[in-house]
């Protein structure tokens, strides 16, 4: 790829700044000055520095936000933050999208990428990546209520829901459960336990495949993932 290029994608400003930057000498292809932008370079075989600083190239990036209420799950909104508003500077030079969506009054993990592919693979239905989510409800959960999200339950526009699992953490004082899915409907958490005649309180993501949430993450905060963490994912 053209040099200019890379070092614009990789936040080292415009084309114009960069040009300037190419200009003073400070990039090295190499350890050879390079200083015309349009010079190809391979950045996985050539070494690229910027004032002695070795620019370490990924075109991808994946991302783990513990996502606080109250923001969007979209790249822009006209009247509240979104997950993007979150990230730092660093991140920002990407193209970033969420990985599928949480709705505004729900926390925890969501995973942003600018790998389009990544994201279809995670999403897509044929894969039954499964998200497991704790949840407050106002109400008893029920022996049948198990049964009927393990069977299959009838949500109100008549879909019948993939076996999901659920799980008691407490009754009292308040009801506390854990939920495992394996499909992404629209409010699918909060419309299946409407179906059973209970309301969410509060609905926290805590898994996506076989990665939890990282627990060291606070509220806002995000982190990249590692190797291993997109393997656990699928
Ligand atoms: N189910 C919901 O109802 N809401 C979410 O944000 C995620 C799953």
């Amino acid at each position: 790829m053209r040099l200019d290029k890379l070092l614009s994608n990789m936040g080292f400003g415009s084309r114009k700044e960069v040009k300037k930057l190419l200009k003073s000498g400070g990039v090295r292809i190499d350890g050879e000055p390079a200083k015309d932008g349009k010079e190809q370079v391979n950045p996985d075989t050539s070494e690229v520095t910027v004032h002695g600083e070795l620019v370490e190239y990924k075109p991808y990036i994946y991302l783990m936000l513990n996502k606080p209420q109250g923001v969007i799950s979209a790249t822009e909104d006209d009247q509240h933050r979104t997950v993007l508003d979150l990230l730092l500077e660093e991140h920002l030079i990407y193209d970033l999208f969420p990985v599928g969506r949480l709705d505004k009054d729900t926390e925890g993990m969501l995973l942003i990428t600018n790998d389009g592919k990544f994201s279809h693979s995670l999403m897509s239905p044929k894969r039954h990546v499964k998200k497991t989510y704790y949840a407050k409800i106002e109400g008893q959960i029920t022996e049948e209520d198990i049964a009927l999200f393990k069977q299959g339950v009838q949500l109100e526009d008549g879909y019948v829901t993939k076996p999901a699992k659920l799980v008691m953490l407490s009754s009292h004082p308040t009801t506390e459960i854990e939920l495992t899915i394996t499909e992404g409907k629209y409010h699918q958490v909060k419309r299946m336990f409407a179906a059973v005649g209970k309301h969410v309180t509060f609905l926290k993501r805590i898994a996506i495949g076989g990665l939890p949430m990282d627990e060291h993450l606070s509220v806002g905060e995000c982190r990249e993932l590692t190797e291993e963490d997109k393997r656990a994912l699928f």
